[in-house]
């Protein structure tokens, strides 16, 4: 088992592009075994692995519920294909951006196009909380996150939060 480090904001890789997946390898299957680790310890339903550092379009999500059998799905090199004129809202997080949470609305359904572990091309119709998550974390591979939804003073506000928030560390309230 191996946790990593979960990069946030302000950090400057966040912002960056993520780089398509030529061959699924040792490499590759090692980074989402990782991911899931990661992902699972810190509670999180989705991770990009730009979210650990590694700028590659690969992604990890488990929406199912805490009482439920785990779902966990790989995404490697994902396209949206088709998104519904339907749209839904969510209170969002991300593991990027500590303590905000963040109301989006997003296309209901999205219908994706995806390289499975396998090397395999699949496709896949996510609904609700899946279709929520699938475009939150491409959002991820494209340098973009929930605080770009917002007004720049909004975004810078928050971002000045956590910057404070990460110099005390140490602050406990008893
Ligand atoms: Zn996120």
């Amino acid at each position: 088992m191996s946790i990593k480090d979960i990069i946030t904001v302000p950090s400057e890789i966040l912002k960056k592009k993520s780089e398509p997946i030529e061959k699924v390898g040792k490499n590759e299957k090692k980074l989402i075994k990782d991911l899931f680790d990661t992902m699972y310890a810190s509670k999180g339903i989705g991770l990009a692995a730009v979210q650990v550092g590694i700028l590659k379009r690969i992604l990890v999500i488990d929406v199912s519920n805490k009482d439920e059998q785990k779902k966990p799905i790989s995404l490697i090199n994902p396209i949206i294909k088709r998104l519904s004129d339907d749209t839904s809202v969510y209170e969002e997080g991300c593991l990027s951006i500590p303590e905000t949470f963040i109301e989006i609305e997003r296309p209901k359904i999205c219908e994706i196009e995806y390289i499975d572990l396998d090397g395999n091309k699949k496709e896949l119709k996510c609904d609700g909380l899946m279709s929520t998550c699938v475009q939150h974390e491409i959002n991820h591979l494209d340098g973009k996150l929930i605080i770009d939804h917002l007004s720049k003073l909004k975004k810078d506000f928050i971002i000045k939060k956590i910057s404070k928030l990460q110099k005390n560390p140490d602050r406990v309230i008893v």
